[in-house]
């Protein structure tokens, strides 16, 4: 559904994504794992058109959309969870959600969306009239998820959901991508996180210093020698 081969990403001079290429089946759950600095969000940041690449291209449903802007690239089906969030803290639950919704128009589906997120996340229901910018940082992570979820995308891009949550709330989340992927959604998920995002997903992706190192299946990844001592302390 969504494949990168062999991305090349800089800034100014510093070369920090090298012939990166990973991809991600329909259906499936991929993580791609990796220390502070090791390129991750580089990596969402280039799929979605915020940084370009220097060379390589990006196929999401075989079309390349390397050169494509940020908002087609989200009307073509794929939705980003960015890091630390970014919801509009200054605007409701209910109007964040909304905006999610900001590349459709027939309000009859955007509602029924609405009501399908407050199932999933039935906090955000009790909160919709609230400053997101008021909520906790679960709720927060909750609303971000849901505002993805309203653009009816094929596939969610999750940047480190799990960074800052204690581990209930991390708990949940995890919970909840799993019912998200349960409900028929592809999944590519950037994770610090290892034991969290390996138990949850189908594959995973190693990233060091701009590099794939290593690519298997995450049961495999969870005993791997290199995956145990530098994600799994050990
Ligand atoms: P973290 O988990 O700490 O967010 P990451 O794996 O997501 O790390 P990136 O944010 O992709 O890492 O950063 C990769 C490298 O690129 C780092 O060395 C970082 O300092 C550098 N970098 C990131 N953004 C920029 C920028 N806008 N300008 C210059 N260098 C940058």
């Amino acid at each position: 559904m969504l494949r990168l081969v062999d991305i090349n990403t800089y800034y100014g001079p510093s070369h920090v994504l090298q012939d990166l290429s990973l991809e991600v089946e329909k259906g499936e759950i991929v993580c791609l794992l990796g220390a502070n600095a090791a390129g991750k969000t580089t990596t969402m940041k280039t799929i979605f058109g915020l940084v370009r690449p220097n060379s390589g291209s990006i196929l999401f449903e075989d079309k390349p959309v390397e050169k494509k802007a940020t908002g087609e690239i989200v009307q073509s089906g794929l939705a980003l969870v960015p890091e630390s969030r970014r919801i509009f803290p200054r605007m409701s639950v209910k109007e964040n959600l909304e905006m999610g919704a900001y590349i459709r128009s027939n309000r009859k589906e955007i509602d029924a969306d609405l009501d399908h997120v407050c199932q999933i996340f039935p906090r955000l229901r009790e909160r919709l009239k609230q400053y997101a910018g008021t909520m906790s940082g679960g709720e927060q992570q909750m609303l971000a998820m849901g505002r993805a979820i309203m653009s009816r995308p094929k596939m969610i891009c999750m940047d480190e959901p799990s960074m800052g949550l204690s581990p209930k709330l991390v708990e949940t989340v995890f919970d909840t991508i799993l019912r998200i992927r349960d409900e028929g959604m592809t999944i590519f998920l950037v994770e610090q996180n290892a034991s969290m995002a390996l138990s949850l997903a189908d594959r995973g992706y190693v990233l060091q210093t701009g590099k794939i190192v290593l690519s298997d299946s995450a049961k495999n990844l969870l005993t791997n020698d290199l995956v145990r001592q530098a994600y799994l302390g050990g």
